[in-house]
């Protein structure tokens, strides 16, 4: 085994190096320079953590916010690590015994904030040490093309070139810009660098875009259904984020808020508590997020349209770091826009970047009405080429809600603004149809209008919320101006006229993410305790997949602990017998036959199952505990084919209990549609002819976990 290897099992405690992490270490190991390219998520920390403990010398990192720097240090420390940061936070006194400590080698990474390069004391303090490698985490900072441009990254060539002799430069971001990575090369002065430039698809990232006419509510649903998970609700402007924080307050819902118009330390301590699991869900504008590392957010919602794709992708990437499946929802309505292009005016001098971001936001806007795969769609944004045409885990890909056809009611609508021949609001329109004997619409005259009350059918709120759903639709258009005015426009027309029928998709019930078992909840509570006693965020503790793993495969001995991925050596020694302890009185209790869970343990065990569980019913626990088919069958070292005959035992023994089976990427949904239309031609008889109808890509994996699906859904 190699040692870098070594080093990710002992202290990381994971099992297997993810995407390109291998070869970018690598590279770096054999002294050359390094530039990744890794989505949020992506595991970059441990791609300059691992070469640095290999190192002899100490590897300076350089990240730009002070909150990042802290919890980055707290959480490699806890894996046993020695490292330290040097910031504005940090006193003299205080830096002399990080000094001290980086002599004597029981340092072997340091944090330093890039304001410190300029800082002549401290850089000669740095060059009498032996610096093996400079690590530059969020390099787009250096670019002025990039959104966090900072003064300071621009003199970490000068500090690098002081050295006598020159260290390892590498350097981390996400952003995928061409721009910004010629940049980065150029500023930071890379020599010949090796370029490692992952894939951007975040599979673990449910994407929906919604239009749906009370976006409160909904949200407000939403939040409610997903109680206990963390989440980021994304708004344009601080009066909205003050607003919706007021509403959801009102609503019982634990939330703080985020925006430049608080104190400095009411962010810090709103930040603090969001980050600290204190309160569920934290409502902010564009300003937060730079500098959470935070690994459980579960859901980002955006209130409003975001300014662009650069920043929609990198705000929704907040969610999942830690690779559980997590959601992110936009909710569109068209005066965001109206919102966004005055930002634009108000914000931006130069005429040619205000075309540039116009230009930006216009794709922004397409992509709310994207018809297609919304993943395809960003991904091919940034350059990306995607081999499929459906991803299986957007609002477009996913078919759930109700498609109704709302032509008759949408021609009410329309032909009403049409015979009101002014221009108004919503609400005046809703008045009319409502037949409503305001005094303003019985001046206008409306009460002799021949649409005058026919829609008293709806109340107030459902008709506000179809006319903003057809304006999210595209099928009116709003009038730009102190108060939006609502148009008619060429879709209105061709809806009046009959040539196109209305159809919308009643939006899907707000749905829980992710369920959480009872073990879960128990070893949550005992994550939250001990991050309590510490002062460290419970997710630098152990991370929710870490939990989640230790709440289906039950580890009662340190020996199988540590085959849980995210359980190190020090992280065992620390927390493993408080975790061991609950889960052995759970197993007993619920009289779990645990070490089935574990490879080797499994012949072991086969024999004199009489009370035991049977095999097939402990993949069924798995799927209970919200494990995907494909989890199931790396961790028990069963093919696909065998976790899907598990399941189709369990169904076919007549258990009725709702299974929610996870297919996640199994399958695509073309290959669903192929697969399914084979089967309504062929039957479901014989395996091999329906094989062989299908392209070679299509394994029999694929076609036995679709039929099951398909099962399922018919029961
Ligand atoms: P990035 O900086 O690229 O956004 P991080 O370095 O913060 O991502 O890593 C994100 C999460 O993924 C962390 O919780 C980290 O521990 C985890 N992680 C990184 N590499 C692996 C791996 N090889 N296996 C499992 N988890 C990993
Ligand atoms: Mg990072
Ligand atoms: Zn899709």
């Amino acid at each position: 085994m190699n040692s870098a290897l070594k080093v990710l099992r002992k202290y990381y405690g994971y099992e297997n190096f993810r995407g390109d992490q291998n070869n970018v270490i690598e590279s770096i190991l054999s002294g050359r320079d390094t530039m990744a390219i890794m989505p949020t998520g992506g595991g970059k920390s441990i791609c300059y953590q691992i070469p640095a403990l290999l190192f002899k010398g100490i590897t300076i990192v350089i990240s730009p916010l002070i909150s990042l720097m802290k919890d980055q240090v707290d959480s490699i420390k806890d894996l046993g690590i020695g490292a330290a940061y040097i910031n504005s936070s940090i006193s003299q006194s205080e830096i002399l015994n990080i000094c001290s400590d980086l002599k004597n080698g029981d340092i072997k990474i340091l944090y330093v904030a890039p304001e410190r390069l300029e800082s002549t004391d401290f850089c000669h303090l740095i060059k009498s040490m032996q610096v093996s490698q400079v690590a530059v985490d969020e390099a787009h900072c250096v670019s002025q093309w990039g959104h966090d441009f900072r003064v300071s990254y621009t003199y970490i060539w000068k500090f690098i070139d002081d050295f006598s002799k020159r260290p390892v430069v590498t350097a981390f971001t996400a952003t995928a810009t061409e721009e910004v990575r010629v940049d980065i090369v150029n500023q930071i002065k890379l020599n010949n660098p090796a370029v490692f430039i992952s894939g951007f698809d975040r599979k673990n990232l449910k994407i929906s875009c919604l239009k749906v006419g009370n976006r409160f509510q909904h949200m407000l649903n939403y939040i409610k259904t997903n109680g206990e998970q963390s989440g980021i609700i994304y708004a344009a402007t601080r009066k909205e984020v003050d607003s919706l924080y007021e509403k959801l307050k009102a609503n019982n819902i634990s939330a703080g808020r985020y925006h430049a118009g608080l104190s400095s330390v009411d962010r810090e301590k709103n930040q603090e508590d969001f980050v600290y699991d204190r309160i569920n869900v934290i409502v902010a504008t564009n300003a937060f997020g730079m500098g959470i590392d935070k690994s459980n957010v579960r859901f980002v919602i955006h209130y409003n349209i975001p300014k662009n794709i650069e920043s929609y992708y990198q705000e929704i990437g907040r969610a999942g770091r830690d690779g559980e499946t997590s959601e992110c929802i936009l909710m569109f309505a068209p005066q965001d826009i109206i919102t966004q292009k005055y930002l634009i005016e108000t914000s931006i001098q130069s005429p040619e970047r205000r075309i540039n971001e116009y230009k930006k936001l216009q794709y922004m806007v397409d992509f709310v009405h994207y018809n297609g795969c919304l993943r395809k769609y960003i991904l091919n944004y940034f350059g990306e080429h995607v081999d499929y045409e459906e991803c299986g885990n957007c609002s477009n890909c996913i078919r759930k809600g109700e498609y109704v056809d709302k032509t008759v009611d949408s021609q009410k609508v329309l032909s009403c603004i049409y015979r009101m021949k002014r221009e108004f609001g919503v609400n005046m329109i809703v008045d009319v149809l409502r037949g409503s004997s305001q005094k303003k619409v019985l001046q206008y005259g409306f009460d002799k209008i021949s649409t005058y009350g026919i829609m008293k059918n709806y109340s107030k709120s459902q008709l506000s919320n179809f006319i903003n759903t057809l304006i999210a639709q595209g099928y009116i258009s709003l009038k730009e101006g102190e108060y939006p005015m609502v148009i008619l426009n060429s879709q209105s027309v061709k809806i009046l006229k009959g040539e196109e029928k209305v159809v919308l998709k009643e939006p899907a019930k707000a749905e829980k993410i992710i369920t959480n078992s009872d073990l879960f909840e128990i070893l949550r509570s005992c994550r939250r305790e001990i991050a309590d006693e510490e002062s460290i965020p419970p997710y630098l503790i152990f991370a929710d997949t870490t939990l989640r793993e230790l709440s289906s495969r039950y580890p009662v001995t340190s020996e199988q602990m540590l085959d849980i991925s995210g359980v190190g050596e020090l992280k065992l020694k620390k927390y493993g017998n408080r975790f061991l302890k609950i889960i052995r009185e759970y197993v007993e209790k619920n009289k779990i036959q645990p070490s089935w869970f574990f490879k080797g343990d499994l012949q072991k065990n086969h024999e004199g199952k009489s009370n035991k569980l049977k095999t097939f019913e402990i993949t069924i626990n798995m799927i209970k505990d919200n494990m995907s088919i494909e989890e199931i069958s790396r961790k028990r070292e069963l093919t696909v084919s065998t976790v899907v005959s598990h399941i189709t035992k369990y169904l076919e023994e007549g258990e009725k209990f709702n299974l929610n089976v996870k297919f996640d990427n199994l399958f695509t949904i073309d290959e669903e549609n192929k697969v399914l239309k084979v089967i309504e031609k062929l039957g479901l008889s014989k395996l091999k002819p329906i094989k062989e109808s299908l392209p070679d890509n299509i394994s029999y994996d694929k076609i036995k976990a679709i039929i099951l699906k398909d099962c399922i859904l018919d029961n």
